[in-house]
């Protein structure tokens, strides 16, 4: 098997597994149980959280676990609006966010906010100075992505945040840091953003888990489901002691040699890249900086097939966002490229165990697709 779609998900590390199985078996209390177990299960949590604030460079009291990315986003955009209900009812994003928050500003839009959309230039970049056109005095909350989960582009939050504070505005900033979580700097505190999300199971982690930063500007966050007060009353429900510990042993495993990784995936990107846009026709779609992910299109072959056919010989890529289930995605369309570019963009991203063999495969198998069809556009 060649996997190269590790922007959908990663493959878990045997011992994160481990962990996860001996929590599940052996350290099975509920953290709010006042027994020895129970309380052994809430020092768990505890410091799964220690491990997982220590890497974003956060107090463990500002991580709040969820139950994925999607939730934290959803989450952050709603405890920003509601804290800055007296701010006004207008949010600026960008037009390539991940569907965690464009639906949820969707929703927004039907209540009656506002939502200005960012497009990004060509390269797949936003600039800050869109941000400064876009605010306004009513400006409730500035929701961008860290890395942009298709064309592997870094936004510019620090500098967001920084443009927001010259400005004196009020407006909260939220960072869905889902794909540069251990990808590229990830530090809420430098990035000076308000709520960060962050998912487990796109760097070695278990789905089903994800956490959310929320900063100590925000004293008193909406919480996100009342009840049995766990996360400090603000996100009840049992918590996923397995999930959690899974979690921060993942982090625990990147975060070691942390910089080596980094370097080997930035290199398997710039041999991708320059192996495939050796391939006659083969083009680059955004110019992203993140060291894990590259999308090229093979300009007229649509890239569903592509994915298909390299699926029957074990070789797993995307087309886009695994989201999108074949779809157009709107990151591409937001790209406004032409129409046989667009249809032939597939996105691959790598993990610390890739290696240049499967680059090979790739490689060979995408020149034998474009040697035995004709485009179709
Ligand atoms: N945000 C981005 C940028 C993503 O890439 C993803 C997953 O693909 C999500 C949010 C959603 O995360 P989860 O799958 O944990 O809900």
């Amino acid at each position: 098997m060649h996997y190269l779609d590790n922007a959908a998900t990663t493959p878990v590390p045997e011992a994160v597994a481990k962990t996860m199985y001996d929590v599940l078996v052996n350290r099975f209390g509920n953290p709010s149980s006042q027994y020895q177990i129970g309380r052994e299960a809430k020092v768990l949590v505890d410091d799964s959280r220690k491990v997982i604030a220590d890497a974003l460079a956060c107090e463990a009291s500002e991580l709040f676990f969820t139950s994925c990315g999607t939730e934290s986003d959803n989450w952050a955009i709603e405890a920003a609006l509601w804290q800055n209900r007296r701010v006004g009812r207008h949010i600026i994003t960008t037009a390539v966010e991940h569907n965690a928050v464009l639906e949820p500003c969707k929703w927004y839009a039907s209540q009656g906010y506002e939502v200005t959309y960012l497009l990004p230039a060509r390269a797949g970049n936003i600039a800050v100075s869109q941000v400064e056109q876009a605010l306004r005095p009513d400006t409730a909350l500035v929701s961008m992505m860290l890395v942009n989960n298709e064309t592997g582009c870094v936004f510019p939050v620090a500098e967001v945040a920084k443009l927001l504070q010259s400005k004196g505005s009020q407006a909260l900033l939220h960072t869905d840091a889902v794909q540069g979580f251990l990808k590229v700097p990830c530090s809420p505190k430098e990035l000076g953003a308000d709520f960060l999300s962050l998912s487990a199971h796109k760097i070695g982690g278990p789905k089903g888990i994800g956490a959310l930063y929320i900063s100590p500007r925000v004293p008193h966050p909406r919480p996100l489901l009342p009840g049995g007060g766990q996360e400090r009353g603000l996100r009840s429900g049992t918590e996923a002691t397995a999930q959690i510990a899974g979690f921060a042993k993942a982090v625990e495993l990147r975060v070691e040699d942390l910089s080596e990784k980094l370097r080997h995936m930035a290199e398997i990107k710039a041999y991708c890249r320059e192996r495939l846009l050796s391939i006659p026709g083969v083009v680059p779609v955004g110019q992203g900086a993140a060291p894990h992910i590259l999308s090229v299109s093979l300009a007229g072959y649509p890239s569903a097939n592509i994915v298909n056919e390299l699926s029957g010989q074990g070789i797993y890529i995307s087309a886009g966002s695994a989201c999108h289930q074949g779809k157009a995605s709107h990151v591409v369309k937001a790209l406004q490229l032409d129409k046989r570019t667009a249809a032939g963009v597939i996105r691959l991203s790598f993990g610390p165990d890739t290696v240049k063999e499967d680059i090979d495969a790739l490689y060979e198998a995408l020149l034998a697709h474009k040697n035995s069809r004709f485009p179709m556009l």
